[in-house]
C-alpha cells in the first residue's frame, strides 16, 4: 500500500487501484445519496452526500467564500474529500475558504505543473493544515464514501498547453446510478480515457457536460459511449465564453438527452437509493428507462424539461406508472384500464388523478 493510501485510510477513506475497481461488485445499498451541482455562477462546484454522513465537494467554484457558504448553508460542517479538478480559477476559487473552513481529510488534486499564485497559495494552504494529498494514478483509484463509490479515472499523459486536458475524471457510482463528473476535459482528453478507461466512461445516468456546456466538451461518440439519461452544465447567465456551445446543445437536443443548467434551474440536487433517481425540489422524477421505446423529447424544449426519460402513459408497464408520485397499484390499473390517451390532460378523467396530481405527473408523462 503507498504512503498516501495508508493517509487516506486513516483518514476514513478507503482506496483501491485496479483496472476493474469500478465494475466490480455493485451491490444495491437501500440507503440515499445526494449529488447537487451547486450554483456557483461560471464554475464548477459539486457536493456529494452518502447516507453513512461522508461529504466530498468537487470543485469549488471561482468566487472567494460562496462554495464555502453554501456548504455552510446546507448544514456541512467537515469534508472528507475534496477535488480540484484541474488547475483554474473557476474551479479553484473559492478552494481557499472552503479547506479554511472544512479542514478537509483528502485532497486530489490532478497534479499536473500548470501554476498560478492562487494556486501555489492554495496547495501551501493545504500542506500546512496537514491534509493527505492524492493525485491520480496510473491505474484507476477507487474512493468510498460510504455506499458511493468514487473511481478516479487513470493519471492521463500531461497536456502542457491545455489544462482543461488535464482534468481529473470521476464516475460516481451508488448501486446501479451513476454520475460522470469529467472535468472541463477537451476532446484530446475525452478521447484518450475512450481508448485507456473505456469501461468507466460507459453507460452512466447523468453527465456533467464538460467545459460548462462548451463545443469542445461534448461531441456524439462521447455521447454515445456514455449514454446518460439527464445532462447537467454548471454555467452562468450570460457568460463571456459562449457557454454552453450550440452545437453541444443541438447535439444533447437530436440525443434526446434533456439538459439542466445551473444558470436557469439553480442548484441542481438529485438523490439515488441505488437503483432510481430523483430531482430533488421540483416535483420531477426521474427512474429507469422503459424497458419499450424511449419517449421523445419535444424539439426545442430538450434544454428546459426537467426530468429523465419520460413514462409513456401508453404503453408504460403497471410498475412503470406505479413510480410517478401519488400514483400507486390501484391508480396505475386505471391508467392502463383507460388507455388509449390522446394527451398527458386525459388522465384527469382517471378516477383518482385530480388536477393537483396531474400537475405532479405532468413533468414525467407523455402520451406521444
Ligand atoms: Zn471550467
Amino acid at each position: 500500500m503507498t504512503r498516501a493510501a495508508r493517509l487516506a485510510l486513516i483518514a476514513g477513506l478507503v482506496l483501491a487501484s485496479g483496472p476493474a475497481a469500478a465494475q466490480e461488485r455493485r451491490p444495491e445499498p437501500a440507503r440515499l445519496a445526494s449529488i447537487e451541482f451547486l450554483d456557483v455562477g461560471q464554475g464548477d462546484a459539486i457536493l456529494i452526500r452518502s447516507s453513512e454522513g461522508k461529504v466530498a465537494l468537487v470543485d469549488a467554484g471561482p468566487h472567494k467564500d460562496l462554495a464555502a457558504d453554501l456548504l455552510r448553508g446546507r448544514g456541512i460542517s467537515s469534508l472528507d474529500l475534496v477535488v480540484l479538478t484541474h488547475h483554474h480559477q473557476d474551479h479553484y476559487g473559492g478552494m481557499e475558504e472552503v479547506v479554511r473552513r472544512f479542514r478537509p481529510r483528502v485532497f486530489l488534486d490532478n497534479g499536473s505543473s500548470h501554476s498560478t499564485p492562487h494556486y501555489l497559495r492554495l496547495i501551501e494552504l493545504v500542506r500546512d493544515r496537514g491534509i493527505t494529498t492524492i493525485q491520480p494514478t496510473d491505474r484507476p483509484r477507487r474512493l468510498e464514501l460510504g455506499s458511493v463509490v468514487l473511481t478516479v479515472f487513470p493519471r492521463v499523459p500531461e497536456n502542457a498547453t491545455d489544462e482543461n486536458d488535464n482534468s481529473v475524471g470521476l464516475r460516481l457510482q451508488h448501486g446501479s446510478f451513476s454520475v460522470m463528473l469529467p472535468g472541463d476535459a477537451e476532446r484530446e482528453e475525452r478521447a484518450w480515457w475512450e481508448r485507456q478507461a473505456r469501461d468507466l466512461c460507459a453507460n452512466c445516468t447523468v453527465l456533467k457536460v464538460a467545459h460548462h456546456g462548451s463545443n469542445n466538451g461534448t461531441d456524439a461518440r462521447w455521447l454515445e459511449l456514455v449514454r446518460p439519461e439527464l445532462a447537467v452544465a454548471s454555467v452562468a447567465a450570460r457568460n463571456d465564453y459562449g457557454h454552453p456551445g450550440a452545437e453541444t446543445l443541438a447535439l444533447l437536443e437530436r440525443s434526446r438527452i434533456p439538459l439542466l443548467r445551473t444558470d436557469r434551474d439553480g442548484s441542481i440536487r438529485i438523490v439515488s437509493d441505488g437503483r432510481r433517481w430523483q430531482l430533488v425540489g421540483r416535483q420531477v422524477a426521474a427512474r429507469a428507462p422503459p424497458a419499450g421505446k424511449v419517449a421523445r423529447v419535444p424539439a426545442g424544449h430538450a434544454d428546459t424539461r426537467p426530468t429523465g426519460r419520460l413514462v409513456n402513459v401508453n404503453t408504460a408497464s403497471e410498475a412503470e406508472l406505479e413510480g410517478l408520485p401519488g400514483v400507486g397499484p390501484v391508480i396505475a390499473r386505471r391508467i392502463i384500464q383507460g388507455r388509449p390517451y390522446q394527451s398527458v390532460d386525459d388522465l384527469e378523467r382517471v378516477k383518482g388523478i385530480g388536477r393537483k396530481r396531474l400537475e405532479q405527473i405532468r413533468p414525467l408523462v407523455t402520451a406521444q
